[in-house]
């Protein structure tokens, strides 16, 4: 009997001991120049891979033997010219897949270097024609996937943030605050959005005290396709008040940032961000995608409020905003106007400016997916 139990236990505690040793965690993702690298907690031991063509797609498969996907992983908000999707997945206990869906044939799939995965991805002019052409057939082949796709559009997912809230009142003008008038403005956005398909997320939907690091934070974990924080102005304390007004569009630039100093803050001091989450805020890709953005933002408002309104254009600027650079996704701050001008104080309060205005905001995230 003593034999028998000896025995079981030894099983157990060499299967759990087995177990604990396989267990090939993924550590980070990174999505950068025409790659997409995975790097694990160990070597990484034997890979699968199969490619399946179908309807003009190109479907690669990525079984890695032993890799265990933690909860906070994943890779599917990642956005790369000529693949229509990522997906990253435990497919069972032993095995972690990684599936792309690509509008071209790749020549080389992928390297292993130790504990990382580099997969290759295809990027040239050519890919977006042949993209732009198997979409195109694929959509005459199966009407009926039309449909699907619409959806699927429809699904893309928005983070809304209202600016300052709580005891951070943000700028203020005859008496109503910045933060007031950002929820106001973010909850008719909201509605337009949804309305158009769109899933939306708002970092607040009271007036309540948010730090930036919070919203960028509750943007990344909610897996946000684009970042949208809406803010509104006020003119520098002794300037002519009348003088400013207008919007304007920001999106992430490091140019003019003391970028050592700010990066050690980032990585080491009080945000704690790891070397790869720092080099994927600050990504070519998401700096390009929110340029385009902020561009068909500002475009779009300036064409809507000045069917009825005056507006004046402040342009498309760049800065480095906690919340333009916390974002892993394309992000852009809105600069609605200026609550110390008059005119554009009434403009920004009334309903109708509002609805114009958000119905710009819309229209502009409408053109950066077409
Ligand atoms: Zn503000």
């Amino acid at each position: 009997m003593i034999k028998k139990l000896s025995i079981v236990l030894l099983y157990f505690i060499f299967s759990q001991t087995l177990f604990a040793q396989t267990n090939n965690y993924l550590r980070d993702t990174f999505l950068g120049n025409n790659k997409l690298i995975l790097t694990f907690k160990y070597n990484i031991g034997n890979i699968k891979t199969l490619a399946i063509e179908r309807n003009g797609l190109v479907k690669y498969i990525y079984d890695v033997k032993n890799g265990v996907l933690p909860k906070t992983k994943t890779i599917s908000h990642y956005r790369h010219k000529g693949v229509k999707a990522f997906r990253i997945g435990q497919f069972n206990k032993e095995c972690l897949r990684v599936v792309i869906e690509s509008y071209s044939k790749n020549k080389k799939n992928y390297s292993i270097n130790g504990k990382r995965l580099t997969i290759y991805l295809n990027a040239s002019s050519q890919v977006d024609r042949n993209s732009y052409s198997a979409k195109k057939q694929h959509n005459k082949k199966n009407s009926h996937l039309k449909k699907k796709h619409k959806i699927n559009h429809g699904k893309k997912t928005i983070i809304i943030d209202p600016g300052h809230g709580g005891r951070d009142v943000g700028a203020s003008g005859k008496g109503i605050y910045e933060k007031t008038l950002t929820l106001e403005i973010s909850k008719r956005l909201r509605r337009e959005l949804q309305n158009r398909g769109y899933k939306v997320f708002m970092t607040r939907t009271y007036d309540k005290y948010l730090s930036l690091k919070d919203r960028t934070e509750y943007a990344n974990a909610r897996n946000g396709e684009m970042f949208i924080s809406i803010h509104a102005n006020a003119a520098a304390k002794g300037k002519p008040k009348q003088k400013y007004q207008g919007v304007e569009v920001f999106y992430l630039s490091l140019k003019n940032s003391d970028r050592v100093r700010k990066r050690r803050a980032y990585y080491k001091g009080k945000y704690y961000y790891s070397v790869a989450a720092y080099k994927r805020m600050t990504s070519s890709w998401k700096i390009a995608k929110s340029r385009k953005l902020a561009r068909g933002i500002r475009s779009k408002i300036l064409t809507n409020v000045r069917k009825r309104y005056k507006l004046n254009d402040k342009g498309v600027k760049s800065s480095d905003f906690w919340v333009l650079l916390g974002s892993t996704m394309p992000a852009v701050l809105i600069e609605t106007g200026y609550l110390t001008h008059n005119k554009e104080l009434i403009n920004l309060r009334s309903k109708r400016y509002q609805e114009r205005f958000v119905k710009g905001i819309a229209d502009g995230i409408d053109a950066y997916y077409q």
